[in-house]
């Protein structure tokens, strides 16, 4: 040790501090601007022209011009109301400016004699032209060569500064091609000829710089409609890197899935002295298995008794029977000797799309000495620690619930399949913790997803590129035909009339109340009087309310009321509670359905029509003070009137509403697609499905630089 010398005093700390960043660059960093890429594919909102000057003769009555011209009179009027008034001239024409704000300073830049270079939108009027407000400045100086870019912005953070930004980012920014030249280029047919920074638009595929640098800075005799309508080949380019980095990213994962292992889960077969398990569930069964349920369970089957995780999603429209279909995938996995376990996103939905399951399933179980396990939130301690010995000790085979299956604390023996229903619900983190229950094994186990909101196909070839999908696109025998009506609110009356007649009649019906997301008091609120004004209207009839705010145990009493036939009429706040299965149950009304989403609404009318009874959908919507409704609300509304198909419904939604709805939590708002627009641009997402493999295959390198360049650190969020 050196012999301690005196200690030099520390230096001011504050000399070391970062300065700290202004309101433009935090503003810039909250809008995820951070790298220079980040700023390089922030893209104009629009673009205005100042690369030429108009002569005040032929500027046209509602264009916005830039011109140069002398004040010849400058005065502040009174009346009709304080303003700066001000008179230029060009040599071809003359023109008022108008300023109803204006310091002292206007009046000194704008003093006559001044030669201005001004630019505002002409409006003509009876004292002559006139421009209000228009931007000024003095005259001369170049004229810029390109388009000037508006960008979306915020308050903090001014045009002139994110314009300079962008320009710095531009010239800083790493954009060497990812597209080797052996791959096959992007399809750009449908566009028009046309002239394109020097090159003919024939020439397969503008340079990935070219393009962002056109974005930002295009020359003027674009035609700016091809701007607007992302036709432009420097659109198309961005597009096509875009989904292609989408395709990788995806693609990478289903080959790193590929490399882990699973347990192997044959298909038991009967033996001289028992049943299989699925064969036995089969023979309880009430019904037969359609076509269409049968081939999605010959695929998860196969699946199954692969050594590599399954990642499927099972899809089928509401009432399609997809709870039959897991039920056989848990028969297989317990017939070979392992756990399942059975997830719904809250435990109402988790008690009513199991109960009849797990009524199948329980005696089965029993007889060979395994049991079901129950895992939910509100459990009581002593009733969860019983539950958690059951899963932990292998003897619970199937282990049913919430969210609370996949906590820390739940140790399962050997769990080889998890099934999720709803799966858009769940979001990232807990598919990743399910992953992690058979880590011990060095395996993970299988994964089966279900969705009863279809999925567009477009929709599934992007963002669910790394999943397997079934689909059960046939109905079970014997459901009779949902009648839908589109009738406005006013006419309410009618329609508690026609309940009223149901309900004598010794029907039962749902009245779904309007979603206001911004308040979950006022959906109380809103359900409260409505139960109110139902319980009047209907003396003598049993009305239930069910809303999101009531206990567990108190929402299990009001379903457990309707589904035993004693209430007549269910109230109910939020849709996601209502996923009961009461054949009885024939009509649905649905308040303020403008604000449903289109799936959400074929969901809900999915409840009613499961019985054999004619039933009827009920969509009420709002009209405003003159009468009518929005007019797009009400073309939306009408494509449930004109079908029944869950798939056509949900591309119609797709058009409408964009991908955000089918996505769910699976992923965060900024990992959806930002260019690419999935109802339009499908030969660019064939495309890039068909190169996603190919450049993993020969080009690794460049497939990662591809995706670290578009997807950042969100690539993760892609995968699980
Ligand atoms: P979902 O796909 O919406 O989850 P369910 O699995 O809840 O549909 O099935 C809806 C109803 O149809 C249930 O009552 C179920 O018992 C019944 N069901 C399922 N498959 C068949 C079938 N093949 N034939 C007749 N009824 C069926
Ligand atoms: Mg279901």
């Amino acid at each position: 040790m050196p012999a301690a010398i005196s200690p030099l005093p520390l230096p001011d700390p504050k000399l070391f501090a970062k300065p700290s960043p202004s309101p433009a660059q935090k503003a810039l960093q909250k809008m995820g601007l951070v790298r220079p890429i980040d700023l390089a594919l922030h893209l104009p909102l629009r673009y205005e022209d100042e690369t030429r000057i108009t002569l005040l003769r032929n500027a046209r009555e509602g264009s916005v011009v830039q011109v140069e011209a002398t004040v010849t009179a400058c005065d502040v009027q009174l009346q009709p109301r304080r303003q700066l008034v001000v008179t230029v001239e060009d040599g071809s024409g003359t023109c008022e400016l108008r300023f109803f704000s204006f310091y002292p300073s206007h009046l000194k830049t704008l003093a006559v004699g001044a030669q201005l270079r001004i630019r505002g939108e002409i409006k003509g009027g009876f004292w002559g032209r006139q421009m209000l407000h228009p931007a000024f400045r003095i005259a001369g100086g170049e004229l810029p060569s390109a388009l000037t870019p508006v960008y979306p912005t915020v308050a903090a953070l001014a045009q002139a500064y994110l314009r300079r930004a962008v320009v710095t980012a531009l010239q800083r920014v790493e954009l060497a091609e990812t597209l080797a030249p052996d791959l096959p280029a992007p399809p750009m047919a449908q566009m028009a000829p046309m002239e394109f920074n020097g090159q003919n638009s024939l020439h397969p595929l503008p340079s990935l710089r070219s393009a962002l640098t056109f974005l930002h800075h295009p020359t003027p005799d674009v035609a700016l409609t091809t701007l607007e309508d992302h036709s432009h080949p420097a659109w198309q380019r961005l597009k096509a890197e875009e989904l292609l980095a989408q395709q990788l990213s995806q693609q990478q994962s289903r080959r790193e899935r590929g490399r882990l292992r699973a347990p192997v889960l044959q298909f038991a077969s009967a033996t001289a002295n028992a049943l299989a398990l699925h064969e036995q569930l089969l023979a309880v069964l009430p019904f037969e298995l359609t076509a269409a349920q049968r081939r999605v369970s010959t695929e998860i089957a196969g699946d199954l008794a692969r050594a590599v995780p399954m990642h499927r999603l099972l899809q089928g429209d509401v009432g399609s029977g997809k709870t039959v279909v897991a039920a056989l995938a848990a028969c297989i996995a317990i017939d070979a000797g392992w756990q399942c376990a059975l997830m719904a996103p809250t435990e109402i939905l988790a008690e009513q799309h199991f109960a009849k399951l797990i009524d199948w399933l329980e005696p089965l179980l029993a007889a060979r000495g395994r049991c079901v396990a129950w895992l939910v939130g509100g459990q009581k301690k002593k009733e969860r620690t019983a539950m958690l010995a059951l899963v932990e000790s292998g003897e619970a085979a199937l282990v049913v619930g919430t969210h609370a299956v996949i906590q820390d604390t739940v140790r399962f023996k050997n769990l080889a399949l998890a099934i999720i229903d709803e799966q858009h619900r769940f979001g990232v983190a807990q598919r990743l913790a399910l992953r992690q229950k058979l880590a011990a094994h060095g395996m993970e186990p299988h994964l089966l997803m279900m969705s009863a909101t279809p999925i567009p196909r477009t929709l599934a070839m992007s963002y669910y590129a790394d999943l397997d999908v079934s689909v059960i696109d046939e109905l079970p025998p014997g459901r009779t035909p949902i009648v839908t009506r589109l009738i406005a609110d006013s006419r309410k009356d009618e329609v508690i009339a026609r309940l009223a007649a149901q309900v004598a009649s010794g029907r039962q019906a749902y009245w779904v109340c309007p979603l206001i997301e911004e308040s979950e008091a006022l959906d109380l609120s809103n359900a409260t009087a409505v139960h109110v004004d139902l319980s009047e209207a209907l003396p003598g009839v049993q009305v239930g309310l069910l809303h999101s705010r009531m206990a567990s145990a108190e929402k299990k009493a009001v379903m457990a009321e309707f589904s035993a036939g004693r209430t007549g009429v269910l109230v109910s706040t939020t849709v996601i509670e209502v996923g009961v299965d009461v054949p009885n149950a024939s009509l649905m009304v649905i308040e303020h359905a403008e604000r449903f989403g289109l799936s959400q609404l074929h969901q809900l009318r999915g409840r009613v029509g499961r019985g054999a009874a004619a039933s009827a959908c009920v969509l009420l919507y709002a009209t405003n003070d003159s009468g009518r409704v929005g007019e797009t609300a009400r073309e939306r509304l009408r494509a449930m009137l004109d079908t029944n198909d869950g798939f056509e419904i949900a591309r119609r939604d797709l058009e409408i509403r964009g991908p955000g709805e089918f996505l769910g939590a699976r992923q965060s708002g900024d990992a959806l697609l930002r260019f690419a627009d999935l109802a339009t641009d499908t030969a660019l997402l064939d495309w890039a499905r068909e190169v996603a493999p190919l450049m993993l295959d020969r080009h690794p390198q460049l497939a990662a630089q591809h995706v670290a360049r578009w997807l950042g650190g969100k690539s993760d969020y892609l995968k699980a």
